[in-house]
């Protein structure tokens, strides 16, 4: 039997490993000038006035939620279709996580069912982009306005991608990105709050580093001052040069990267679109999709194999896949605490039953993209 293909693995190469070791040697470990860079390197990618670079997506989004000003009392709408990150944040900040229904072709929030869960305490909206597509934001936005509501984008998925031209995160008040080890591009672990509102960045940028008036780069370098000031209790939050050096190298080399994730949708669609009972994500022609994810949804018994099993026999012939996402309203916590409960979002739940993600990463070869579309095919048309 072949090698076993995981589900995800990251592209590091010489240059990541080099600059890490330039860093460990330098004397310079934490948040500082290799930080910079990676931020100065964001805000060109992004086209954004303002990029905090942090530890994690999820603190980039718990961050966003502090900088608004959201806490208890406050709802704030958002897909049920996402990593348990997403709303776990709202929950963190005292807000209540308010799930809306996905569409059945992208998996994003359906912005046309948002405004009647409004209420007197919404103060947010936080889209999800699943798998690399944007969700719907001129409505978004539009919905926003005229509620006086803000927009936190979940753009976990969606380095690379553009909604209408432009770049996801720079649409609302604040975006999220991830350099998790599985998204697009990695350090490890990463994340980074982009923004093109001065007083959020501040605001951001200051929690992220325990509330300190100055950064630890600034206090300890040769001109730097040993005073600060502590302004909120804020959260240990940065990034560190460390992760930069790798972050600096990824994002070189991100369209790259992109441009072998289309090759290997471009063969998975070649393959599955034929399929009767397989469905794809549906690209808006648009917008510019960031392929985070390629997802099949089975959608009917007439395959003769459901989604445990399609994923049990393709581990069996040493393929690793993956399922995005559990709805975060069959969680315990979200039922337990917000009363969420099976049959509350019937389009969710339908399209977590038949879904998988397959390998989608620039190191797949192309015998390898071959064999898994030939364990995919071999299983369901036997
Ligand atoms: C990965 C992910 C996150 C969290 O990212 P981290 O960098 O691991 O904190 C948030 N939202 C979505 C949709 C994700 O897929």
């Amino acid at each position: 039997m072949r090698e076993y293909i995981p589900y995800s693995r990251p592209s590091i190469s010489d240059e990541e490993v080099k600059d890490v070791i330039e860093v460990l040697e330098s004397g310079w470990l934490s948040k500082g000038p290799k930080s910079a860079e990676f931020e100065e390197m964001l805000k060109e990618e992004l086209g954004v006035k303002y990029v905090v670079a942090v530890n994690s997506c999820t603190a980039a989004l718990h961050l966003a939620l502090i900088s608004l000003g959201i806490g208890p009392g406050d709802e704030v709408i958002t897909s049920p279709f996402t990593f348990c990150a997403s709303a776990n944040v709202i929950a963190h900040v005292g807000a209540k996580p308010v799930f809306v229904d996905i569409k059945e072709d992208d998996y994003c929030i359906d912005a046309s069912l948002i405004e009647q869960y409004i209420t007197p305490n919404t103060k947010a909206i936080m889209p999800v982009h699943y798998g690399g597509g944007a969700c719907d934001m001129d409505l978004i936005v539009k919905i926003a306005e005229k509620h006086s509501l803000k927009v936190i984008e979940d753009t976990a998925h969606g380095l690379y991608a553009r909604y209408k031209e432009i770049p996801l995160g720079t649409m609302g008040d604040v975006g999220a990105y991830s350099f998790y080890a599985t998204k697009n591009i990695t350090t490890g672990e990463g994340g980074a709050l982009v923004t093109n509102n001065k007083e959020l960045a501040d605001k951001a940028r200051v929690m992220s580093l325990h509330g300190m008036s100055k950064n630890a780069w600034n206090r300890y370098n040769k001109s730097g001052s040993w005073a600060y000031d502590v302004l909120y209790a804020g959260y240990k939050y940065n990034i560190t040069d460390i992760q930069s050096a790798i972050g600096i190298n990824q994002l070189k080399k991100l369209d790259g990267f992109q441009n072998r994730r289309l090759e290997i949708v471009a063969k998975y669609h070649q393959a599955f679109s034929q399929v009767n009972g397989i469905k794809l994500l549906q690209e808006v022609p648009d917008n510019r999709h960031a392929w985070h994810l390629y997802t099949l949804q089975l959608m009917d018994d007439k395959l003769g194999v459901d989604r445990d099993e399609l994923i049990e026999l393709l581990a069996n012939k040493n393929v690793g896949t993956s399922v995005h996402f559990i709805p975060l309203h069959l969680q315990s916590y979200y039922q337990n605490t917000y009363g969420y409960k099976q049959g509350d979002f019937p389009k969710a739940e339908k399209v977590f039953e038949g879904l998988l993600s397959l390998p989608l990463y620039p190191s797949l070869t192309d015998d390898e993209v071959d064999y898994i579309i030939k364990s995919v095919l071999d299983i369901l048309l036997v």
